[in-house]
C-alpha cells in the first residue's frame, strides 16, 4: 500500500507518504512555531490560516519527494481529531478533495493513535504492548492487547506533561515552545532544586502535574519577594527530575502488572532526552523491548498518521465524504 497522510491538528502542516505501514517514502513538516512564538502559545485562528496557505504545497512536496503520483496511492489518510477545529478542517478538506478527485478511500485517524503508531516506523509493534503517551495535550498510559485496541489505564487529572513544560518555561521566561528550552536550561544546571513528586493513590496509574507546576511558580515568587536570585537551571532540573521520576516509575509498574514485552514511547515530550535515557535505563536489564521514535517522529508529523492509517486500512476501516473535524475525538479501538 502507498498511503498519503495529512496532519494539521495544531501548528504543524504535515504530509507524508508511507509504504506498507512501516516505510517512510517522504515526511514533510512545515512548522508555524515562529508565528506563534511571540504570543507564547498557539493562536488557533493564525494556525488555520497558515494551514490553508501551505497545505497544497506541503502535500505536493511529499508526493514529489516520495516520487509518486496520485495514481500510485492506495488511500488518503488525515487526522480527524483531537485538535483545533479550524486547523483540523483544513487537513480534512484537503484530504477529501484528493480522495474525491482521484477516487481514493479516505481514512480518518486519531491523532494520539498516530503518535503511538509512530513506533511502527521504528520496529514492528508486538502485542500486547504498553504505550506511554506524553504530549502537549495528553499524558496517558495505554495498554494495547492487540493491534487497534486501546485501553487507557492511567491519565493526567490536570495538566498534560507538555503543558506543564510549556507553563514552567513561561514562568522561567523561556521562549515558546517550552519543552526543549526547559530541557536545555536543565542540562546546564550544576545543582538540583528538589521538588515534590505527585504519586497519587498507591495503585493509581493516573498523573498530576499542576502541583509540581505550582511548586515551580511558588519558588520563583518567594525568591523574588525575598530578593533571592533563583538558580533557574537548578529549578528546571528539579522540575524535569520530578516529571521523569513519576513517568518512569508508573510505566515500570504497569509493564510488570500487565506483563507486556514491548513498551513504546509517544508524543512530543518523548523528544526529551532525560525521559528517553531514564526509560532506557529502567528497562535495560528486563526482558522488555523499549521503542523510542527518533525526534522527528515524536513531535507532530504526518508519517505517524500514515502508519496508523495502514493498520486501519488492513482492517477495512475507512471514512467517507461526511467526515468532519472532531476536536474532542475520544481514543476508541478500531
Ligand atoms: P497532542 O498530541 O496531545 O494533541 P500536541 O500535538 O500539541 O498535543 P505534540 O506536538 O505531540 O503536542 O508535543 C508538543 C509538546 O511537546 C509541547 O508541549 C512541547 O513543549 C513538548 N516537547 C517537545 N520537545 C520537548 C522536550 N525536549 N522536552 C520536553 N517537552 C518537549
Ligand atoms: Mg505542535
Ligand atoms: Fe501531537
Amino acid at each position: 500500500t502507498t498511503i498519503l497522510a495529512i496532519e494539521t491538528s495544531c501548528d504543524e502542516t504535515a504530509a507524508a507518504v508511507i509504504e506498507n505501514g512501516d516505510t517512510i517514502r517522504s515526511n514533510v513538516v512545515a512548522t508555524q512555531m515562529e508565528s506563534h512564538a511571540r504570543f507564547g502559545g498557539v493562536v488557533p485562528e493564525i494556525a488555520s490560516r497558515h494551514h490553508v496557505e501551505v497545505v497544497t504545497a506541503v502535500v505536493e512536496e511529499a508526493l514529489e519527494k516520495a516520487k509518486v503520483t496520485y495514481q500510485d496511492l492506495t488511500a488518503v489518510a488525515v487526522t480527524e481529531g483531537p485538535g483545533l477545529v479550524g486547523a483540523l478542517l483544513v487537513g480534512i478538506h484537503a484530504a477529501k478533495a484528493i480522495a474525491f478527485a482521484h477516487g481514493l478511500p479516505l481514512i480518518g485517524v486519531h491523532h494520539i493513535a498516530g503518535h503511538i503508531y509512530a513506533n511502527q516506523l521504528v520496529a514492528k509493534l508486538q502485542f500486547p504492548l504498553l504505550a506511554l503517551v506524553v504530549s502537549g495535550g495528553h499524558t496517558e498510559l495505554i495498554y494495547m492487547e492487540k493491534d487497534g485496541q486501546f485501553q487507557v489505564i492511567g491519565q493526567t487529572r490536570d495538566d498534560a506533561v507538555g503543558e506543564a513544560y510549556d507553563k514552567v518555561a513561561r514562568a522561567l521566561a523561556l521562549p515558546y515552545p517550552g519543552g526543549p528550552n526547559v530541557e536545555q536550561l536543565a542540562d546546564t544546571a550544576e545543582a538540583t532544586l528538589d521538588l515534590p513528586r505527585s504519586w497519587l493513590e498507591k495503585d493509581s496509574y493516573d498523573f498530576s502535574f499542576s502541583g509540581l507546576k505550582s511548586a515551580v511558580l511558588n519558588r520563583l515568587n518567594n525568591d523574588k519577594q525575598r530578593g533571592i536570585v533563583t538558580d533557574r537551571a537548578a529549578l528546571a532540573k528539579g522540575f524535569q527530575e520530578s516529571v521523569v521520576d513519576v513517568l518512569v516509575a508508573k510505566t515500570v509498574r504497569a509493564q510488570a502488572q500487565f506483563n507486556v514485552k514491548q513498551v513504546v514511547l509517544a508524543g512530543g515530550v518523548a523528544a526529551n532526552k532525560g525521559l528517553r535515557k531514564a526509560l532506557t535505563e529502567a528497562f535495560a536489564n528486563k526482558d522488555v523491548t523499549l521503542l523510542v521514535p527518533p525526534l522527528s517522529l515524536c513531535t507532530d508529523n504526518a508519517a505517524m498518521i500514515g502508519a496508523c492509517a495502514h493498520s486501519m486500512w488492513l482492517r477495512g476501516i475507512a471514512g467517507n465524504m461526511a467526515m468532519n473535524a472532531r476536536p474532542g475525538l475520544p481514543l476508541s479501538s478500531f
